[in-house]
């Protein structure tokens, strides 16, 4: 190990489910032969660390927990098996912090369904401290021309919603609806989508977001909140009537999920990404049949998908904007996330 790393340094844990996140020095852990020691210095806050937080999903979490799964920071330490990645690199930990790399998934390239698949900042400890541990086989390498604190979100937002716009097939000039395009994944959603060549209709709620949409490419806004018929609004959007071509669900509640078959055109893909606690994708049988929709699942993306995302940030085209705060005000962005007052991306300064 380099000299000086400290032994000790300060991090946000859940101590338990449903409580506030606690600010305090924890031990600074030992990379395995296979891990590399990262210095974060920035995290982005994704609403899957809430989800941890509130421990709503059916998929239990460590305690206690280092919640964060964007974090861009420098290689300090790594292990004698480590030979690919060199002290001082820039490096970034993923929602997907090691895989087995040997099933029939990983062979495959599809890292995120190994059934070993470790995920930082739920079952193993994540970002939200200084100094985070993960498999170096799966770390993002990150250029170093690229600000850590303004790529952080690429490496969950970024990664997550330019897989999902793959799996949906739409091609350059068609149509695609961002349902939550105003938070986190659809505001970096709307920008990759532009970049892809793709036209974007933005859905989400309120003057602030329908602005920062607008900002960010979407050329036009259906608000979820004063909308008076989503459905209808969504497909008098798209320049035929017909409907988007793709629909991309990253929105933290059900209702979208059960909307988004009756308004993507026939032909057309949803793509289910975000994930509500307890929620139902419906759609119904006969309109989906004569329509011949494609409904799917999109979940992060492989080390490829991640490097492909990165290069799009390192080549300027994906510039979202993001709020800087301190790691110890933590908490302040859960209260926040919870109320869905968050235009964008919250990114922590973990020496603050
Ligand atoms: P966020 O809180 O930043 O954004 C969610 C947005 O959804 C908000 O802007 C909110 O106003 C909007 N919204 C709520 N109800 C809506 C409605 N009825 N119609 C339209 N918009 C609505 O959250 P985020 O960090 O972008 O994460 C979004 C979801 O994606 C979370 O559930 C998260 O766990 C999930 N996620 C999934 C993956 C994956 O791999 N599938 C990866 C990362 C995050
Ligand atoms: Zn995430
Ligand atoms: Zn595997």
């Amino acid at each position: 190990m380099a000299q000086n790393i400290p032994t000790e340094q300060w991090a946000q844990v859940v101590e338990q489910t449903g409580k506030p996140v606690v600010y305090k020095k924890i031990p600074v852990q030992k990379p395995g032969p296979d891990e590399v020691l990262i210095n974060i210095k920035f995290s982005g806050v994704c609403h899957t660390d809430l989800h941890a937080v509130n421990g709503d999903w059916p998929l239990a979490t460590k305690l206690p927990l280092v919640g964060g799964h964007e974090g861009a920071g420098v290689v300090v330490a790594r292990g004698d098996l480590v030979k690919d990645i060199e002290i001082g690199d820039h490096a970034g930990v993923k929602w997907i912090n090691g895989t087995c790399l040997a099933c029939d998934f990983c062979q495959r390239s599809d890292e995120p369904l190994c059934a070993k698949a470790l995920l930082s900042g739920y079952t193993v400890d994540g970002t939200f401290q200084q100094y985070c541990i993960a498999k170096a086989a799966h770390v993002a390498r990150i250029p170093k021309e690229c600000d850590l604190e303004a790529i952080a979100p690429v490496l969950c937002a970024g990664i997550t919603v330019y897989k999902g716009l793959k799996e949906s097939g739409a091609r350059p000039g068609e149509t695609v609806a961002i349902v939550g395009a105003g938070g986190g994944l659809g505001s970096l959603a709307c920008q990759y989508a532009k970049a892809m060549g793709l036209r974007v209709i933005a859905i989400d709620g309120g003057n602030e977001k329908k602005e920062m949409t607008a900002k960010l490419g979407a050329e036009s806004y259906v608000d979820f909140m004063s909308s008076k018929n989503v459905v209808s609004d969504v497909k008098a959007a798209t320049p035929d009537g017909l409907g988007p071509h793709a629909v991309i669900l990253v929105a933290v509640n059900e209702k979208p999920f059960q909307q988004a078959a009756e308004y993507v055109r026939p032909r057309g893909t949803v793509v289910a990404i975000g994930l509500p606690a307890g929620a139902y994708l419906r759609a119904p049988v006969f309109e989906s049949v004569i329509k011949m929709i494609t409904i799917k699942g999109s979940y992060v993306g492989n080390r490829a998908d991640s490097a492909e995302a990165i290069e799009f940030f390192r080549r300027g085209l994906i510039k979202a904007p993001y709020k800087s705060i301190g790691m110890s005000e933590l908490q302040k962005v859960y209260d926040l996330m919870h109320e869905g007052k968050i235009a964008g991306r919250y990114v922590v300064d973990t020496s603050k």
